[in-house]
């Protein structure tokens, strides 16, 4: 296992690949001439042979940055776990979003559950956090601009974006 970057490193290195980011987003689009079935196939295979090299744990820049989204179930359970009441959970770490699935929020970053890059509620946590940082769910092509977006939050993502570029043919094509 590697060590993850902290947020300042990724944040720099994301900035340097910006530019470069953004075409190969309009690769992707517009170019690319694998199917949307052959491209996640391609994305899940990358995103499970570079995570094998990086300790989340020792990471945790997902925890710190981004505001997980909970269901009513997901409050309850937590709420359980905790020892509180539903209203006394919502009141004391979330605030409102308009979505039907997931109307809460935390409201603040760092996650009020990270203790010491851990997350303290581990089994319980939302299935918002269990999926991050998105890249095997299907349709990759339709969601490029958050993806570019996560890798100056994410190590996964950043190196899945660099391998994918080689691996498709965008590296051989970029300009200087
Ligand atoms: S609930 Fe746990 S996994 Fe999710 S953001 Fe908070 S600390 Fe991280
Ligand atoms: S998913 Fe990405 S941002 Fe979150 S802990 Fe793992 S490497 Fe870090």
């Amino acid at each position: 296992m590697c060590m993850a970057p902290d947020l300042v490193q990724i944040r720099a290195l994301a900035k340097e690949k910006e530019d470069e980011n953004w075409r190969f987003r309009r690769f992707v689009k517009s170019e690319c001439d694998l199917d949307p079935d052959g491209m996640d196939r391609q994305v899940f295979e990358t995103t499970r042979r570079v995570w094998a090299h990086i300790d989340c744990t020792a990471c945790a820049n997902c925890c710190r940055e981004v505001r997980p989204t909970f269901s009513e179930e997901e409050v309850s359970r937590l709420a359980i776990r905790l020892g509180m009441s539903q209203q006394q959970f919502i009141d004391d770490y979330l605030q409102p979003i308009e979505d039907e699935t997931n109307p809460w929020e935390t409201r603040t970053t760092p996650c009020p559950f990270l203790r010491d890059s851990r997350c303290s509620v581990y089994e319980d946590r939302p299935a918002d956090c269990r999926g991050y940082p998105y890249l095997y769910e299907p349709e990759f092509a339709f969601r490029t601009m958050a993806m570019i977006e996560r890798t100056s939050t994410c190590l996964i993502v950043y190196e899945v974006i660099e391998e994918l570029k080689q691996l498709w043919g965008f590296a051989r094509r970029r300009r200087p």
